[in-house]
């Protein structure tokens, strides 16, 4: 499940994005996480979580002939993950799970989002004028209480409480 992320994988910087491209420039990004997950040992299916029909024809192009990763796309995927790391985004999908039982009505998946603007391009000011946009109505991150409430609910299980304090010490300190 989720090869790509809930669709993380499929919005690379562009300087990750444009390794993959250099290397197969007809392969769409997603093709990259559902080849992966589908070369792993012992794998029968990959449910792809595709939205549309145009995401499900790029799925059929390259599953209905599949080939498994070889060494040098392997190396390649393991490079990405390096570059991938080194960003310190934070890996939210945006599913909003975590959002309708926050007693402090915290727009988390938005705060992390400004989060990863700030990381993917290190322009500080518009991540945190983005932040401020989309707390206006509601609370900051320093206003969680850490119930626990999210975290329990996020199915990427991220430490949400800990992710919003070093948020909240960036953006609001
Ligand atoms: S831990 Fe914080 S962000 Fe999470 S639900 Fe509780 S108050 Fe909201
Ligand atoms: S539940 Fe987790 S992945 Fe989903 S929006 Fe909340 S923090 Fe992000």
């Amino acid at each position: 499940m989720e090869p790509v992320k809930g669709g993380i994988l499929a919005e690379l910087p562009n300087q990750i994005g444009d390794r993959l491209r250099a290397y197969a420039p007809e392969a769409s990004l997603p093709s990259w996480g559902i080849r992966f997950a589908a070369s792993l040992d012992g794998i029968l299916a990959v449910l792809s979580g595709m939205s549309n029909i145009a995401q499900m024809q790029d799925n059929l192009s390259y599953m209905k002939d599949f080939k498994p990763l070889n060494e040098e796309e392997q190396e390649l995927i393991r490079l990405v993950q390096d570059d991938l790391n080194s960003l310190d985004r934070i890996l939210c999908t945006s599913c909003h799970y975590c959002e309708p039982g926050c007693p402090m009505n915290i727009p988390i998946p938005k705060i992390f989002g400004a989060w990863n603007l700030y990381k993917q391009f290190n322009e500080k000011e518009r991540a945190v004028s983005n932040y401020n946009l989309n707390c206006r109505l509601r609370n900051k991150a320093s206003a969680c209480i850490q119930c626990g409430q999210c975290e329990g609910a996020c199915p990427q299980h991220l430490p949400i409480i800990s992710l919003l304090e070093t948020v909240a010490k960036e953006f609001e300190g």
